[in-house]
């Protein structure tokens, strides 16, 4: 008689962890992400995963790296990044190597965007934050994707009011090109189980209260009951707290 099991087998991925529990659940999720990350690899390239160097992005760099290296990784550099996220890019290259490909707002825009607001003009009001967002991230994303047939993230449901219906898998008709969202169900819990029971590195801002990691002028910790991405510009309504990376139709 066989015997059937619903413990993932063990992997590369989730060996050390336990049975039941936590452990559990974890190696389940670990084994759904990189099924998905197969397909992609297979499926769906040239693709690479945008990557903030957040905790969810450092899952999914050393998954990536392990498993399924044909698919690329790439940050955007906006130029007003903490200290602490420049440290963690640095120990991601001695880890992983140059895999990591940056890109940078062109210096006209950022230029034409400080004659006209001020260097931190994104505080006065959404459409100027939305103006410097768009000249030192979405407009170097779009460079980034040329070329691709999917991009991947590192979003979860959990973190915010504008994501709590975020699929794994959609078409980012915006872009045209195929958008992932590996990590979509994962918990908080899940993601630094990962990165501690693998010993991934991640940024020393997570320490001091951070919960969601961007730009140093616009994100602050949070404190005990707050939102996940309560320190994203924490001077806006919870509804107006995208970047415009992330363009998506909300149901009404
Ligand atoms: S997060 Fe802040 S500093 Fe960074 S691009 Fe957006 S408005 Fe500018």
């Amino acid at each position: 008689m066989t015997e059937t099991t619903e413990t993932p087998p063990r992997t590369p991925a989730n060996r050390g962890l336990g049975r039941g529990g936590p452990d559990e659940r974890l190696g389940a999720r670990i084994e759904e992400t990189l099924a998905l990350l197969r397909r992609i690899e297979r499926a769906h390239t040239p693709a690479a995963l945008a990557s903030s160097f957040s905790a969810e992005d450092m899952v999914l760099t050393d998954l990536i790296r392990q498993h399924t290296p044909g698919i690329g990784i790439f940050t955007l550099d906006t130029g007003r990044l903490n200290a602490e996220t420049y440290d963690l890019q640095h120990r991601v290259r001695a880890r992983y190597g140059a895999v990591v490909q940056v890109f940078f707002p062109d210096p006209a825009d950022v230029e034409a965007y400080v004659e006209r607001y001020g260097p931190n003009g994104f505080y006065d009001s959404v459409p100027a934050r939305q103006a410097c967002c768009q000249a030192r991230k979405v407009a170097p994303l779009e460079r980034a994707l040329k070329g691709l047939e999917a991009w991947l993230t590192g979003m979860r449901r959990e973190q915010a009011v504008t994501r709590d219906a975020l699929p794994l898998e959609e078409h980012d008709s915006e872009r045209g090109i195929l958008k992932f969202n590996p990590l979509a169900g994962w918990r908080e819990a899940d993601v630094w189980h990962y990165l501690k029971s693998h010993d991934v590195p991640y940024n020393e801002l997570y320490e001091q209260g951070y919960r969601s990691i961007g730009c140093a002028p616009c994100t602050r910790p949070v404190t005990v009951g707050e939102d996940l991405r309560a320190g994203r510009w924490w001077w806006e309504a919870a509804d107006q707290k995208e970047c415009g990376l992330h363009t998506r139709r909300r149901s009404p």
